[in-house]
């Protein structure tokens, strides 16, 4: 390990600055889960580390009914799973963060960390897509909003160009008798990266019953996070029963673009894939009609 610089800032404007002391070679650190470990095994070259976690606009955390979820980047993931309005109104978005590592890592490791490292993979990016969220970011010409499905573009890749920071994530309001819910598939218990992903988010009508509003997401099942829209279209203006869930998961399937790697072999991704979705589908409808809660 080489000596490198190391700084604290506590306003957003000094961590672009620094940011672009070193283009390339700055390492923004929130929780440091991911970035340690890739400086430490040669895989990132750092002058400089820039710790975002003294950064107020960074901690934000806060809910208001009529106008949603503010996440910002760098609160921890266990600050997320303790606060009762996500645990209520963004279930899948607690789920996927409660699969982060152990408790150690959640108390350090940040859903903005988790998206930015840009893993297909990764346990917040499928919530954050369902549920509609938006990424504010920072740089030094200006900010703007990118729609979380958008953001991964690549296994290791994001949409954030150089100098720019992740602020925090704007998730909407949601709707009236709405839900959602996150699954991943691991051959153990905890501590794994997940062979699949699905969540769904939907929202009922007066009946309980009829999908009025459906988003299904896929992670580890291609190269990006998959939208899977062609699975949630199957959904909407039916009533949930057997065949609106299998006709979901068949398109869930059909959405993927599975590797074959040590994890698991394409067609069971695929499988995997249905598999999950047709279980979030479910779990969100109970949570939806006040059947269960996390
Ligand atoms: C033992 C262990 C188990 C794990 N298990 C899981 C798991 O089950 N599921 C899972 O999804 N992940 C898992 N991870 C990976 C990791 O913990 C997560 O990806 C974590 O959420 C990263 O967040 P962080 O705050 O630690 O990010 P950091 O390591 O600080 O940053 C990650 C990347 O994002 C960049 N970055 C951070 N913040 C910003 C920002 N605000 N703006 C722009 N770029 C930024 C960093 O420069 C870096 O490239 C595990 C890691 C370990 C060590």
């Amino acid at each position: 390990m080489k000596p490198i610089e190391f700084d604290a800032p506590t306003s957003l404007q000094d961590a672009i600055r620094l940011l672009g002391t070193d283009p390339g070679k700055v390492g923004l650190l929130s929780g440091g889960t991911d970035l340690i470990i890739q400086w430490r095994g040669g895989r990132r070259e750092l002058s400089r580390m820039v710790d975002l976690k003294h950064i107020p606009e960074l901690n934000v955390l806060e809910f208001d009914p009529a106008r949603g979820l503010r996440l910002g980047a760098a609160v921890p993931c266990a600050r997320l799973a303790d606060f009762e309005p996500a645990r209520q109104h963004y279930p899948a978005l607690v789920e996927g963060a409660q699969l982060i590592g152990s408790m150690q890592i959640q108390s350090r490791a940040s859903v903005g960390g988790n998206v930015c490292n840009g893993s297909p993979a990764a346990d917040s990016i499928c919530p954050l897509i369902v549920l509609g969220a938006a990424a504010l970011v920072q740089g030094p010409r200006g900010n703007r909003e990118i729609p979380a499905a958008l953001i991964v573009t690549g296994p290791g890749q994001t949409a954030l160009q150089g100098g720019e920071i992740l602020v925090e994530f704007r998730v909407p309001a949601p709707a009236a008798r709405s839900s959602s819910a996150y699954l991943r598939f691991i051959p153990r218990n905890e501590m794994d990266i997940a062979v699949v992903g699905a969540a769904t988010s939907l929202a009922l009508g007066h009946d309980g019953r009829t999908v009025t509003q459906a988003a299904i997401a896929l992670g580890a099942a291609g190269p990006t996070p998959i939208a899977a829209d062609a699975a949630a279209k199957a959904l909407v203006g039916k009533k949930i029963d057997e065949a609106s869930l299998a006709a979901a998961a068949a398109a869930a399937s059909g959405a993927t673009k599975p590797i074959t790697d040590l994890r698991g072999p394409a067609p069971y991704r695929r499988h995997l894939a249905g598999v999950l979705t047709r279980r979030t589908i479910e779990t969100a409808v109970r949570r939806a009609r006040g059947e269960e809660r996390l």
